[in-house]
């Protein structure tokens, strides 16, 4: 069973801000912002390349009111997937990374090259 399986299945602790019957929210154990939260499905999805798309519909839905919820919404934030070896996915279970509470930095892209990469 993979880590945020076994964060669904309460077998590791995490820390919760919201659960209904399709998703989970918790908080990043490594947070690289004022508030950093990951929303997760609780079927098992390796990543976005598979995720149904009605699926996504409501995980839309479900991170949204993250963001009201965390008074995001208005102030700004900001939801990244990383998918695969190249994306730099770590835990093969779908999640979206919900990153907000302060101006945050474009860090790497501000000025990356695409010739950088060469
Ligand atoms: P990614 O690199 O996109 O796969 O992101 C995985 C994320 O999971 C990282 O930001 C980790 O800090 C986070 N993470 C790993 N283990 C835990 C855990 N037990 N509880 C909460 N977050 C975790």
């Amino acid at each position: 069973m993979c880590l945020f399986c076994k964060i669904i299945n309460k077998e590791i602790p995490s820390n919760i801000i919201l659960e209904n019957e399709e998703f989970l929210a918790f908080h990043d154990i490594n947070p690289k912002a004022p508030v950093h939260i990951l929303a997760i499905p609780k079927i098992h999805v390796d990543s976005f390349n598979e995720v149904n798309p009605e699926l996504m519909a409501s995980m839309t839905k479900f991170i949204q009111n993250i963001a009201v919820e965390f008074q995001l919404d208005e102030s700004g934030y900001r939801v990244i997937t990383n998918i695969g070896e190249n994306g730099g996915q770590e835990v093969k279970h779908l999640h979206f990374h919900i990153l907000g509470g302060a101006k945050l930095k474009w860090e790497h892209f501000s000025d990356a090259n695409p010739q950088d990469f060469l």
